[in-house]
């Protein structure tokens, strides 16, 4: 098959690359010419493990290209996706279609012969219906289908989830789009991952109540772990016994700093201005953004709370600035509104991630950034643990206390014991699991 990939982000990129792996042959278009660049040298633009290799042996063995010539890609093309942005609209949280249509006027103008339309970005009910609008008045004698098919993979295990995924969901409403969609999944096919066909404004649902619905059950755990913290409770040991329900499941439930990220925000708020649109609130959603919203500045002030009530003129050592281990985005993460409360409150900041500094430079200004963990605790009188990368899972208590001005640890993602690191000279606070619980082994795989 000949897929023609719009839009070489997260998304398409992985996605681009993965079905150039299975055997099709891919041509990745993006409107930014410096990253096109890059990507024929083989740079990759995004930090996610294993795409590196895989773009450069599909790109050698010819399966695998890339262009700012959208029209020339889309006339070749017999799938042609959609994989650009969805980001909140300013002012009202709507998810702004504006890259979707344009994308769609662009192939409208560019189709020959009889083509299969396929979104993948995550769209609100009815945009399908809208996309197809726009081809058929842009250019009335195309031959087309729309199909929804969106996408659920995570970053930093992006490569696996495409390949393994627990579903794929394909929504259309002309059946001759199914057996072309049969093709491009084939190879999952083989590996038996259940492809599940629904109408096209179903699909467009379903990706919006999936995240919505990981978002409530991390904001439920948090919510939680509150609760832990002030009764006397373990919230890693609730997680633990109720996550051992099947019908429960023990996943997304490690409490944290809140939920961030490239999606599970701006879909949140997209998925609530649907609901209100339609005359349908859905409540338990907007309840869960407000929480989460509330929650990463509340962090900011635990670590405060940590400092004896004051941060000015202190040092705050930050371990971890992307929304979640194994990536280099830096989109909507908790370290940001973190960060932001800290310097308002008069603390100067020292910061390090592996892999997001880059990123987090262009996001986050008016503080340092170190070389390693021990660097950005030098000095500090408090080091905050945000984001839980294994580099920081058995840092060396005795040379991180001996960097800094005071022995304090706020550990935002509970990865450390609590007896042992006071053993080690620090003062400890955690999420959700309160002194008097003690030390316990509640925790679960790596969420999110
Ligand atoms: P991204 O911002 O990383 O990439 C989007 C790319 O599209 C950019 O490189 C941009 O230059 C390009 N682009 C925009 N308009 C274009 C046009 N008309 N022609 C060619 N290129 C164009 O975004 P992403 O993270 O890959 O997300 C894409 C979509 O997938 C969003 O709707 C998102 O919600 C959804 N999604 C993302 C993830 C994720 O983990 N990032 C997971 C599932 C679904």
């Amino acid at each position: 098959m000949r897929i023609t990939m719009i839009g070489s982000g997260y998304v398409g990129l992985v996605s681009g690359a993965c079905f150039s792996d299975f055997g099709h042959e891919v041509t990745c278009v993006d409107l930014d010419a410096g990253k096109i660049d890059r990507l024929k040298q083989g740079i990759i633009p995004i930090f996610e493990p294993g795409l590196d290799t895989l773009v450069t042996t599909n790109a050698a063995a010819g399966r695998l290209s890339f262009t700012t010539d959208l029209a020339s890609a889309v006339a070749d093309a017999d799938v042609v996706f959609i994989a650009v942005g969805t980001p909140s609209r300013r002012g009202d949280g709507h998810a702004d279609l504006s890259y979707v249509h344009a994308a769609a006027a662009d192939i409208a103008r560019a189709l020959k012969g009889f083509t299969v339309i396929v979104t993948k970005s995550t769209v609100p009910v009815g945009t399908g219906d809208e996309v197809e609008r726009i081809i058929a008045d842009t250019n009335p004698d195309a031959e087309f289908v729309v199909v929804s098919n969106p996408e659920f993979l995570r970053e930093g295990a992006a490569i696996d989830d495409f390949k393994r995924p627990d579903r794929i969901v394909v929504g259309l409403e002309d059946e001759r789009a199914r057996p072309v969609m049969e093709e491009v999944y084939r190879p999952l096919y083989l590996n038996q991952a259940p492809v599940m066909f629904t109408g096209r404004r179903t699909a467009e649902l379903i990706k919006y109540a999936a995240n919505a619905f990981l978002a409530m059950k991390i904001t439920f755990i948090n919510e939680m772990a509150d609760l832990c913290e002030k009764a006397g409770g373990d919230v890693q040991a609730v997680a633990r016994g109720i996550g051992l329900d099947k019908r429960i499941g023990s996943k997304f439930l490690n409490a944290g700093p809140g939920y961030g990220g490239s999606c599970f925000p701006k879909d949140t708020l997209a998925l609530v201005k649907t609901g209100q649109d339609f005359d349908a609130p859905l409540r338990l959603i907007e309840t869960t953004v407000a929480v989460n919203d509330n929650r990463k500045r509340a962090m900011g002030r635990k670590v405060i709370a940590a400092c004896e009530g004051n941060v000015r003129g202190k040092t705050i050592g930050i371990l971890g600035l992307t929304f979640k281990p194994n990536t280099d985005d830096m989109r909507d993460a908790p370290s940001i509104a973190i960060i932001q409360t800290l310097l308002d409150a008069g603390a100067t900041i020292r910061a390090y991630d592996p892999e997001g500094m880059e990123m987090a430079k262009s996001m986050i200004s008016g503080i340092e950034y170190a070389a390693d963990a021990y660097d950005a605790a030098k000095d500090a009188d408090c080091l905050v643990l945000v984001t839980e990368w294994n580099q920081f899972r058995s840092l060396d208590l005795g040379r991180l206390k001996a960097a800094m001005a005071t022995p304090a640890l706020v550990d935002l993602r509970n990865v450390y014991r609590r007896s042992d690191v006071e053993k080690a000279g620090f003062t400890y606070a955690s999420i959700g699991r309160s002194e008097a619980a003690g030390d316990h082994e509640g925790r679960m795989d790596a969420a999110e």
